[in-house]
């Protein structure tokens, strides 16, 4: 079993510009290269946990969404070894949505993954209450929505990407 890093991926990973179904609006926030450069090197998969209930409301189709995603690893260099998101709306009531620790449980089983030495990175309440839920080590990045988030559901808190690569090398 290997340790990894749960990432979310709006206002976390790229620029949160609202339902995002265009790969010409993956727009990748400062630091977030080098930060999983690092991780990688470090032994660590990189899993992107992501609600996208833009498909659920008819904002984006499945394939669109797909497109963004392949722009995404694109961009990232195929750094990313794994990818889950939830396509439903907050009132379907599915078992996947953020922050449902589902998605990061079937990754886990999925890509034999040990969550008590892992962590997950977010912007937002539903990410923190996710990995919480799933029992890694929550880290609340201040970029996205992250600068209004409360902070009590995090076990730590980075201003920026570069801030969450010392979090982790300090708590691994
Ligand atoms: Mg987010
Ligand atoms: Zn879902």
């Amino acid at each position: 079993m290997t340790p990894a890093v749960f990432l979310d991926r709006d206002g976390t990973l790229m620029r949160d510009v609202d339902y995002c179904g265009d790969p010409q609006d993956v727009d990748l926030l400062p630091g977030v290269r080098e930060l999983l450069g690092k991780l990688k090197a470090a032994g660590y998969k990189l899993i992107v946990i992501t609600n996208q209930s833009g498909i659920g409301r008819g904002y984006f189709t499945h394939d669109q969404y797909k497109a963004v995603e392949a722009e995404l690893d694109r961009q990232l260099g195929g750094a990313i070894d794994a990818t889950y998101y939830c396509p439903h709306l907050p009132d379907d009531g599915c078992k996947c949505r953020k922050p449902s620790p589902e998605m990061v449980l079937q990754a886990a089983r999925e890509q034999d993954v040990d969550l008590a030495r892992s962590f997950f990175i977010g912007d937002k309440q539903s990410d923190l209450e996710c990995g919480r839920a799933a029992g890694v080590k929550t880290i609340l990045v201040r970029t996205g929505y992250g600068r209004e988030t409360d902070t009590t559901q995090a076990d730590f808190v980075a201003d920026d990407l570069p801030g969450v690569v010392s979090v982790i090398e300090r708590e691994a």
